[in-house]
């Protein structure tokens, strides 16, 4: 075991477990701050999600929607950053341990740990239906896609060609819409006229959804425009009925098969452990249920913020586990530790500003829905790509993304189509 050296000079100790938006926010808020920071990440970059479906669908590249966290913090002094996978939270010691045996003192802890794709107990499903939550998701599902049309294009048989021009993604909610009418651009668009066997326009990109419309946190006309969109792309739409088997071959709902060597899954969350690291009361996702401060129950000197923790959103429910909510948290929670530090210690509970809700259908339409004004089409489309680019981190990406999408939008062409960490015997047994 390594006892990480702590600072020579007897500083307040904060710990950051999680790079994500709400522990890189927060951070980000204690720069310079007369505290020392640790930062800890089972990665060593920081990862904008909203746009992992874009790497999956060979939109983008990785590097444009990833960055490295020791980067991101080189300017700030107070600021360590630590590769390494926190398994073990000693509350009495008040250290956090790595599987790599570093063990870390702390006196204040943020857990800022967020949540992975939940298979509502089938995890068996997983090899059949990955998820998308890394970097690593997305290349994987970015090789089964393009693994399946060059499969169809030296498939003699018509029936197995069809299965791998089958691609089926389950869960209509917004990673699943943008999946699904990314697909439908992908094979009628880019990869149009690049086979001589197969005809790339007629690959079937299926979407079904357990619930009565796509979109569900959006207002029922947007759901209904979304559904609409998907449809003329080509997307064969399936509601109100949940799949109740994935594997090899394909998935079974609502009493039938549906044969498709491609399966993508986009239902479901389920939190980091950090519930049972705290030994915490938590909700059926594993979120831990934090107190209005945004403190662990009982710890006073532990937050727990972002998908990770779950707060009550005054009588709207809950607040949402979106990217945002996880900012205002990172920056609730570093106002709260200043005060802290300058000797007020009262508990300010966390009020979240919900700004709004979008998702892109394709590459032409859009919805966004801002409560009062809602929008849809080419100009919802418009305002989704300005939103994504102005919150991507530095001018390179931004401009890079942005030519990414005009030429995409202009040629159809997508320069991110690429089939790399092939790994065979996956593929064999799965294709
Ligand atoms: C595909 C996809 C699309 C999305 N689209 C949108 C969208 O369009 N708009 C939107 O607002 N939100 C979107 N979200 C949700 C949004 O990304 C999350 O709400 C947000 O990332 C939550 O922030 P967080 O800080 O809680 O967790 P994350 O951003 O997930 O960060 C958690 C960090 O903790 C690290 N970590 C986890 N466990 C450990 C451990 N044991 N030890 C060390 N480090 C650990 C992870 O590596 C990660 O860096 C999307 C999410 C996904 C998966």
């Amino acid at each position: 075991m390594t006892q990480i050296p702590a600072s020579a000079t007897p500083r307040h100790r904060l710990v950051v477990v999680g790079a994500g938006f709400g522990g890189l926010e927060a951070t980000h808020n204690l720069r310079n701050v007369d505290l020392d920071i640790t930062i800890i990440d089972q990665r060593n970059h920081h990862l904008f999600q909203p746009l992992l479906y874009q790497v999956a669908t060979s939109t983008l590249a990785t590097s444009e929607i990833a960055w490295p966290i020791r980067h991101l913090l080189r300017k700030f002094k107070n600021v360590k950053t630590l590769l390494g996978t926190v398994d073990h939270i000693d509350t009495s010691a008040k250290t956090v341990s790595t599987i790599d045996g570093d063990i870390i003192a702390y006196d204040t802890l943020i857990l800022a740990t967020g949540a992975r794709h939940a298979y509502f107990g089938h995890d068996d499903w997983e090899p059949y239906a990955p998820g998308l939550k890394t970097l690593e998701d997305a290349t994987l599902i970015r090789r089964r896609i393009l693994t399946a049309f060059e499969k169809a294009e030296r498939e003699p048989d018509p029936a197995k060609r069809a299965e791998f021009l089958t691609f089926i993604i389950i869960g209509g909610g917004p990673t699943g819409v943008e999946i699904a009418g990314t697909l439908a651009d992908l094979s009628r668009d880019t990869l149009k006229g690049d086979f001589r066997v197969i005809d790339p326009t007629t690959a079937r990109v299926v979407l079904i959804e357990g619930g009565d419309r796509v979109l569900g946190a959006f207002s029922e006309d947007l759901s209904a425009y979304a559904k609409t969109a998907l449809e003329k792309l080509g997307v064969i739409v399936h509601l109100g009925n949940p799949v109740t088997e994935c594997h090899a071959d394909g998935v079974e709902f609502a009493g039938q098969s549906l044969r498709a060597k491609t399966i993508i899954w986009a239902a479901g969350v389920q939190a980091s452990p950090a519930a049972k690291w705290l030994n915490a009361p938590a909700d059926r996702a594993g979120r831990v249920i934090v107190n209005a401060d945004l403190t662990a129950p009982n710890h006073p000197e532990i937050f727990v913020i972002g998908d990770t923790a779950t707060v009550a959103n005054g009588d709207k429910g809950t607040v949402p586990g979106i990217a945002p909510a996880a900012k205002q948290q990172g920056v609730h929670v570093a106002k709260t530790i200043k005060a802290r530090l300058s000797g007020d210690l009262t508990a300010k509970p966390f009020h979240y500003r919900h700004a709004g809700n979008l998702a892109t259908i394709g590459k032409r339409a859009a919805v966004t829905d801002f409560g009062v004004i809602k929008l849809k089409g080419y100009a919802a489309w418009w305002l989704w790509g300005l939103a994504h680019i102005y919150f991507l981190i530095g001018v390179r990406n931004r401009l890079a993304v942005a030519l990414s999408w005009l030429w995409i939008s202009v040629s159809g062409a997508r320069s991110a189509r690429l089939i790399t960490q092939r790994d065979a015997a996956e593929e064999d047994k799965l294709l």
